[in-house]
């Protein structure tokens, strides 16, 4: 990772730093885990990569957080290389309308998720990666490691345990797939795999590097290609239709890139051929996106004019 001391960034970060700062409401952190329950909401982080690996941050950019649902976007990512278009035969590409671990739409789709994002739709990919590489979970590790340079990037226990012994939701959502052959390993084994998965600790900083191959079309932080420029694209588009919960189109209307939020306060999003972002702050709002995060990425397309529109 190399650190810019002055750059165009820099003033940019600092002034939303500062207009987040003076902004009263922060939300509230998820409480359906006690790890979560217990994070500040005036928490707030923000960074900014370029595609060389440059990287500028304020406030808490170098805090570790809870990446939960943000590391759906990187075993999509890693299923689609493995596997190609077979994918979308059992998982779809639609925003779901829907509240993230909805059963619901299952019923009348034959156990198809509406898509990745949603936590039916991440078991799936899930499922598909651990039947390719036999743990899912490490291979994401090692790919957040390796992308972000830093090799102390890891799971949390705690969390990952914690996840499990309130997870009979998620545990539902997998057995009823599984009932229409959308799921390939025991159930137990691919909980295992997603639990671990949502506990990944990671800062804005590391996040920020390691999304950057949407950026580069496809092309990994060391030159070599996960993704064609076509799959890049692919996924950056089901990010901008799918990555925020039910509020893909108040934050496509808003910031105007493609994103994926979790429920530990952080988001990512990308510019396609310019830059990366990340945001943390832990208080959400009643969907379930950081409340800060999303107004620093509305404040940054807006004082910048990146966007992809
Ligand atoms: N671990 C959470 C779950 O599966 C992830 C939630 C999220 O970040 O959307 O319920």
């Amino acid at each position: 990772m190399t650190t810019a001391s002055s750059h165009s960034f820099e003033p940019v970060l600092a002034r939303i730093a500062e207009e987040i700062e003076r902004t009263p409401g922060r939300g509230r952190p998820a409480d359906y885990i006690p790890a979560l329950a217990a994070c500040d909401p005036r928490r707030f982080g923000m960074a900014v990569a370029e595609l060389d690996g440059t990287v500028y941050g304020v406030g808490d950019w170098r805090e570790p957080f809870s990446t939960q649902s943000i590391t759906k976007v990187f075993t999509l990512a890693l299923d689609l290389a493995r596997e190609g278009d077979a994918l979308w035969e059992h998982v779809g590409r639609e925003p779901s309308g829907n509240p993230f671990n909805s059963l619901v739409q299952l019923e009348y789709e034959n156990g198809i998720p509406r898509n990745p994002f949603i936590n039916a739709g991440a078991l799936v990919v899930t499922d598909r990666l651990q039947t390719r590489s036999s743990d899912a979970s490490g291979e994401l590790l090692a790919f957040l490691r390796a992308e972000s340079g830093n090799p102390a990037l890891d799971f949390d226990q705690d969390v990952a345990a914690s996840e499990s012994a309130h997870g009979d939701r998620n545990a539902a959502l997998a057995h009823f797939m599984a009932s229409y052959g959308n799921i390939d390993n025991p159930v137990p084994v691919l909980l295992d795999q997603y639990f671990r998965q949502c506990s990944v600790m990671a800062s804005c900083a590391d996040l920020a590097l390691a999304i950057g191959f949407l950026a580069r079309h496809g092309i990994r932080a060391d030159g070599d290609r996960l993704l064609s420029q076509s799959q890049a694209k692919q996924v950056n588009a089901v990010m901008l239709t799918c990555g925020t919960y039910d509020a893909a189109g108040d934050f496509a209307y808003r910031v105007g890139l493609p994103g994926k939020s979790g429920v530990g306060g952080g988001i990512i999003a990308v510019v396609p051929g310019r830059c990366t972002l990340c945001v943390w702050s832990p208080g959400l709002d009643e969907r379930g996106n950081s409340v800060a995060g999303v107004a620093a990425l509305d404040r940054f397309t807006t004082l910048t004019g990146l966007s992809v529109f």
